[in-house]
C-alpha cells in the first residue's frame, strides 16, 4: 500500500493519476486492499465490486487522453447501497432487496462514472435509510472507525466509515433527515445535504420523497465541493430536480468570510452534551476570528421539528414502500411445506412484507399508515404540514439577519452500539438538529470541529469526533462550502485520522 495515501484527497489522487505519478490501477488496488484489511472490523460495505472497479481503472490507464479533463478519473468512490447501480446488487440493506440487481444507474452514479470516478463498493446503511445509528441494517451494524464499539451514525454510516478510515477519499450518501450530516459528524468527516432538487433523485431508493436528497461525504470540504459539482444539476428523469444553475463550488473556496453573517440560535445549545456545546462554541469563535459576524437568531418552531419530521417522513415512507409486495421487486415469501400452490394473493403479500422488512421499517409503515388514515389525517399529517411551513418561515426570517445558521450536527457524540435500540424515541432525538433542513428544503453541511473528552477521560486522550452544522439559503451551497473550508483551514480537525486507518 502506498505509504502516503491516507492523506490523499480526491483532488490530489486525480492530480497524481493525471501526471502519471500513479496509475489508476495502483490507486484502485490500494482502495480494494484497504477494504480487505478494514471491512471485517467496520462492516462498512455490503458489496465490493473489485473486478468491475479494476476493469474501469485499466480502461482509464489505457486511454489517458480521453479522460484528461475528467475531474475524478481514477478516483475510488464508495456509494450508499440505496443508489441503483446497473448490474450491481442494490439492497438498501433490506432482506426485501437482498438479491435485487437494478437494470439502470441512478443519475448521480452515471454522472460520477462519466467524471471517471471508480465505484469500489456499495456501503452499508440503515434499512431503507431509516435510522440514526446504522443498527437497522439487515446485514448488521457498521462500526465507528474511532471506536469500534460505537455506532457510526445513520443512515449513511458505511459511507462515513469508509471515508473516515480513508478507504476512499469520497463517498455518496443520502439524507432524508440527517443521514449524511449525522454520520459525517460522528465519524469526523465532511457531509453535505444539498438543497432539495439540487441533485437528481432518479435511482435513489425512495424513503420520503419530499425530503430525500443525495449528497457528498469527503475528508475535506474541497473534495465535497468537487463531488457535489459532479453530481448536481437538472435531470429529465426527476421532475423535482431544479433548473437552477450549478455553482462553481470549488472556485467558491476563497478562504474569505469577512462579509459573512453567521446566525447562532443560542437556546438550542441548552441541553446538548457538554463536550458538544464546548466544541461548537469554540468553533463559532474561530469563524469570528476569521472575520465573520456572529448574530443571534431565533428558530421558535425548532422544537417541533422532530415530531413533524416523524409524521411527514413515515407518511411518505408508508406510501413509497407499498411497492414491495413480492410481485414487482425482490423478495417473495415462500409457501410453507404442504401448502403447495395454495398461497392466496393476500397471504403472499402479508407474509412477504412480514418476512422481508425489519422491525423499524414495519414500525414506520404502521405509523405512516395511521397518520394518513381518515379520521387522523387532519390531526396529524395535515397539522404536521402546517408546522412544516412555520419551520420554513423561521429560517426565512433568520436569513434576513444571517447568511447561514450554525448549530451542532448531533446533540451527542457517537453512542454505544446497542445503547438505544430498545428505545425508538430516544433514537429519534438524535435527529433534533438535522431534520429542519430537510423539512425546509435547505442545504446544510457538517464539518469536523473537535473531539469529546467525556466525563472520565484523561485530558490527553482523544475522544470522539463532533460536527459543526451550517444551514444556508436555498441553492446557496457555495456559501456553506466557503465558510466550512475557511474553518477547515484554521483548524486541524479534518486532518485527524482514526487509529484503525492504514497510513
Ligand atoms: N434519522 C432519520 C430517520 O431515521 C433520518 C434518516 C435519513 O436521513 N435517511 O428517518
Amino acid at each position: 500500500m502506498n505509504a502516503a495515501s491516507s492523506d490523499q484527497t480526491a483532488q490530489s489522487l486525480r492530480a497524481a493519476i493525471r501526471s502519471r505519478a500513479r496509475s489508476a490501477v495502483d490507486v484502485c488496488e490500494d482502495a480494494l486492499a484497504r477494504i480487505d484489511a478494514l471491512n471485517p472490523q467496520l462492516n462498512a460495505f455490503n458489496t465490493v465490486v473489485a473486478d468491475r472497479a479494476m476493469a474501469r481503472a485499466r480502461a482509464i490507464d489505457a486511454d489517458p487522453d480521453s479522460w484528461r479533463d475528467a475531474p475524478l478519473a481514477g478516483v475510488p468512490v464508495a456509494v450508499k447501497d440505496n443508489l441503483c447501480t446497473a448490474g450491481v446488487r442494490t439492497t438498501a440493506s433490506s432482506r426485501m432487496l437482498e438479491h435485487f440487481v437494478p437494470p439502470y444507474d441512478a443519475t448521480a452514479i452515471a454522472r460520477l462514472e462519466s467524471a471517471g470516478a471508480i465505484v469500489v463498493g456499495k456501503t452499508n446503511c440503515d434499512e431503507f435509510a431509516m435510522g440514526s445509528s446504522n443498527e437497522n441494517s439487515a446485514f448488521g451494524p457498521v462500526h465507528n472507525p474511532w471506536a469500534l464499539d460505537r455506532i457510526p451514525g445513520g443512515t449513511s454510516g458505511g459511507s462515513a466509515a469508509a471515508v473516515a478510515s480513508r478507504i476512499t477519499p469520497i463517498a455518496l450518501g443520502s439524507d432524508t433527515g440527517g443521514s449524511i450530516r449525522q454520520p459525517a459528524a460522528l465519524c469526523g468527516v465532511v457531509g453535505l445535504k444539498p438543497t432539495y432538487g439540487r441533485v437528481s433523485r432518479y435511482g435513489l431508493i425512495a424513503h420520503a420523497s419530499s425530503l430525500d436528497q443525495i449528497g457528498p461525504l469527503a475528508a475535506t470540504v474541497a473534495d465535497a465541493a468537487l463531488l457535489l459539482r459532479t453530481v448536481a444539476g437538472p435531470d429529465a428523469m426527476d421532475a423535482t430536480s431544479a433548473a437552477e444553475p450549478v455553482g462553481d463550488y470549488v472556485g467558491a473556496l476563497t478562504g474569505d468570510i469577512r462579509n459573512v453573517r453567521v446566525g447562532v440560535p443560542r437556546v438550542l445549545l441548552e441541553g446538548v452534551d457538554a463536550d458538544v456545546a464546548r466544541v461548537v462554541t469554540a468553533a463559532f469563535d474561530v469563524l469570528a476570528a476569521r472575520g465573520a459576524t456572529l448574530v443571534d437568531v431565533d428558530l421558535p418552531h425548532a422544537r417541533y421539528a422532530t415530531a413533524v419530521y416523524y409524521l411527514v417522513s413515515t407518511a411518505e415512507a408508508s406510501s413509497n414502500l407499498a411497492r414491495y409486495d413480492g410481485v414487482r421487486y425482490g423478495f417473495r415469501a415462500a409457501e410453507a411445506p404442504g401448502e403447495g400452490g395454495r398461497l392466496d394473493l393476500r397471504t403472499m403479500y402479508a407474509r412477504t412484507r412480514a418476512q422481508g422488512f425489519g422491525a423499524e421499517v414495519k414500525r414506520r409503515i404502521m405509523l405512516g399508515t395511521y397518520v394518513l388514515s381518515a379520521g387522523y389525517y387532519d390531526a396529524y399529517y395535515l397539522k404536521a404540514q402546517q408546522v412544516r411551513t412555520l419551520i420554513l418561515r423561521d429560517y426565512d426570517q433568520a436569513f434576513a439577519r444571517a447568511d447561514v445558521v450554525a448549530m451542532p450536527t448531533s446533540p451527542t457524540p457517537a453512542f454505544a452500539i446497542g445503547e438505544r435500540v430498545s428505545d425508538p424515541l430516544q433514537m429519534y432525538l438524535a435527529d433534533v438538529f438535522t431534520v429542519s433542513a430537510n423539512l425546509a428544503g435547505l442545504p446544510a453541511i457538517s464539518v469536523p470541529c473537535g473531539f469529546s473528552r467525556g466525563p472520565n477521560m484523561a485530558p490527553s486522550a482523544r475522544g470522539l469526533p463532533i460536527g459543526l452544522q451550517l444551514t444556508g439559503r436555498r441553492f446557496d451551497e457555495a456559501t456553506l462550502l466557503r465558510i466550512a473550508d475557511a474553518y477547515e483551514r484554521d483548524t486541524e480537525w479534518s486532518k485527524q485520522i482514526p487509529p484503525i486507518a492504514i497510513r
